[in-house]
């Protein structure tokens, strides 16, 4: 048979027929029963036959003996299905707790990213009892000085807070106390006359006795810094006296201001620009009556005009070709004496009576004349076009593609 001795090595011993090694009865003899088998081996020291050892009892002397102590062995057999319950019943607490917990990710998957220390989980309402109950040992650990800290896998602590009744049952409990003594604190710190901030929905409000729009307050932070602030408006005052109020956003103020300043400086900017070309335009204005237009076929004699009848001396109007034919095929022609300012006045499009001088003082295409003027357009308010401008040019191309 095979026998475990002592020192918990298996061996093998031949034990011969009608012998009963120690450890077939060890466990099921009470102690009276085995000092008995004891003194009983004592006795037949060195009158034991070949292969027989005094570890080794006749089969006939353990029956006389459990015959002799009948009653303590059926007590020490009592004893030990009792304790064979209570260690049944351990073993499937151990079970069911291992059965509470969420099974860990493989090998590897824990890092300080993704896991929570005893003391954040202590923080947070754990005690030492339910991360044992509901974790386990850590799934990591890291160096924290000469030691290891524990880490627990945030998932398996998140699925325990959210399954387990007892635990979400003390992290209420935990959470109501710690809520209260917040609210308790921060009365207390009102009380003594502090403003200090406080979540309402998202926002950040100050709350604190005294609060009116306009004013400047001292604001006690968490850490017990303080800082300036400005109460834009009141929210609310209760009974007690105190109010919550929305601090100036200084932030938002500043974005503000420098948006408006440089908004003002681009007007500032634009209205010097146009003031430039204004007097640029003014300066190169000829004066009496404008150039005719480059290209312009003069007249050679004194003749009246066309348009506006008034006398055009040689060489100061246009002379222009026109057909005079009865049908398509005549080719006959007449030339007809156009004074300057009519020219420029039909070359322009411009209404009768028009004075020309500031249009064609602005210089521009007659095409882009023609199209500020469709649009009612003064030549003071064109010459502020920048037909350099991108948003301008866009503007133009719109009417003419209007006119078109
Ligand atoms: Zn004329």
């Amino acid at each position: 048979m095979t026998v475990t001795v002592g020192n918990g090595v298996q061996v093998n011993i031949e034990v011969p027929s009608g012998y009963l090694h120690a450890s077939e009865v060890i466990d099921r003899t009470p102690d009276t029963a085995w000092t008995a088998l004891h003194a009983h081996a004592e006795r037949l020291e060195g009158t034991l036959p070949s292969g027989v050892s005094p570890k080794m009892f006749p089969a006939e002397v353990v029956a006389q003996i459990e015959a002799k102590f009948a009653d303590a062995y059926s007590e020490h057999a009592a004893t030990l299905a009792a304790e064979k319950t209570a260690r049944d019943a351990l073993e499937a607490a151990e079970a069911a707790r291992l059965a509470a917990q969420v099974p860990r990710l493989p090998e590897g998957s824990y890092n300080s990213s993704n896991t929570l220390g005893r003391g954040l989980l202590k923080s947070r309402g754990w005690t030492d009892g339910h991360i044992t109950r509901l974790l386990g040992g850590p799934d990591c650990t890291i160096p924290s000085g000469y030691e290891r800290q524990h880490l627990w896998g945030a998932e398996r602590v998140a699925y325990a807070e959210a399954n387990d009744t007892k635990l979400m049952k003390r992290l209420a409990t935990y959470r109501a106390k710690r809520a209260d003594e917040k609210t308790e604190r921060i009365a207390a710190s009102i009380d003594t006359g502090k403003v200090i901030f406080r979540k309402d929905g998202d926002t950040w409000v100050l709350v604190g006795r005294g609060l009116v729009a306009g004013a400047t307050v001292e604001v006690t932070k968490r850490d017990g810094t303080t800082t300036t602030k400005r109460v834009e408006r009141v929210l609310s005052t209760d009974a007690a006296g105190v109010s919550k109020a929305v601090p100036v956003d200084e932030v938002a103020e500043a974005r503000a201001a420098a948006r408006l300043a440089d908004a003002e400086a681009r007007a500032a900017e634009r209205a010097a620009a146009q003031e430039t070309r204004q007097r640029a335009a003014a300066e190169a204005r000829p004066t009496g009556s404008p150039a005719l237009p480059a290209g312009t076929r003069r007249n050679q004699r004194s003749s009246p005009c066309h348009g506006c009848h008034s006398t055009v001396h040689p060489d100061k109007g246009a002379l222009r070709q026109v057909w005079a034919g009865d049908d398509e095929d005549d080719e006959a022609v007449r030339w007809e004496v156009w004074c300057s300012p009519c020219t420029w006045r039909t070359l322009y499009r411009l209404p009768v009576n028009t004075d020309t001088a500031p249009w064609v003082a602005l210089n521009w295409p007659a095409a882009d004349v023609q199209l500020v003027v469709a649009a009612g357009l003064n030549p003071t308010e064109a010459a502020a076009f920048d037909l350099s401008d991108p948003a301008t040019r866009e503007w133009v191309e719109m009417i003419r593609a209007l006119r078109a």
